[in-house]
């Protein structure tokens, strides 16, 4: 199966798609913000500055990025294929990953933007609570992504927490490094004729289908 490369503003919805995508397709799912949010607990010099430019809003330097991606991309189970949630997050990220690539003769894969309004998104930021042990993304102000008991985790059972950086603020700055750093990336890919663009404003569900249809004319 092709990898996926999905590309988002904050709050689209990216981390909830990737999770069904794992399931339905058994691929693994990198997401760089989770392998950031471990190395943070490494309470070192390299966690330390990880964490500023999470909590400011900003991206983390290339360099301990792409390091992180390449090196776990190199993972056995990742032979056959592997869901990139928040990667690449620049041009910078994207050449040097297509370079990664073609030295590995791997494919760039299926490309997706999952579309989603400015002030769709920043509704959505203030609703979401996560499970920090098995990740599953849930939002308290959409009926269909609500979990079932207020505060726990539905597959799990842990206890369910808030991102330090769901705030309005660092949302914003959040949303200005996905125009002026991300959006290039949709936008190279689109003047590739490379990008799928799906409506992510939607019943999850619904967006999952959307991703589900262009998975299967891809993969045909
Ligand atoms: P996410 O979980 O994808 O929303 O990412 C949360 C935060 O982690 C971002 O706001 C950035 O600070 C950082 N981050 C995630 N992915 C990257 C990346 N590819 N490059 C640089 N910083 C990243």
């Amino acid at each position: 199966m092709k990898s996926i490369i999905l590309i988002a503003p904050p709050s689209a919805g990216k981390g909830t798609i990737s999770k069904m995508l794992c399931e339905k397709y058994h691929l693994p799912h990198i997401s760089t913000g989770d392998l950031l949010r471990s190395a943070v607990e490494n309470d070192d010099e390299q966690g330390n500055y990880i964490k500023q430019q999470m909590n400011l809003g900003k991206l983390v330097s290339d360099d301990i990025i792409i390091s992180l991606v390449e090196k776990r991309i190199l993972d056995n189970d990742c032979a056959n294929g592997y869901i990139l949630d928040g990667f690449p997050r620049n041009l910078t990220q994207l050449k040097k990953y297509e370079s990664f690539l073609i030295n590995e003769n791997k494919d760039l894969g299926v490309n997706i933007l999952l579309d989603i309004s400015y002030e769709q998104a920043k509704g959505r930021i203030l609703g979401r609570v996560s499970c920090p042990k098995c990740g599953t993304v849930y939002n308290i102000y959409t009926s269909d992504a609500r979990p079932k008991v207020f505060g726990i985790c539905d597959k799990c059972g842990s206890d369910l927490i808030r991102r330090s950086d769901d705030t309005e603020e660092v949302f914003k700055e959040r949303y200005a490094t996905y125009l002026n750093e991300t959006k290039p990336v949709a936008d190279y890919f689109k003047s590739q004729n490379r990008l799928h663009v799906v409506d992510s404003s939607i019943e999850i569900s619904k967006v999952f289908e959307q991703i589900e249809r262009i998975l299967e004319k891809e993969n045909d």
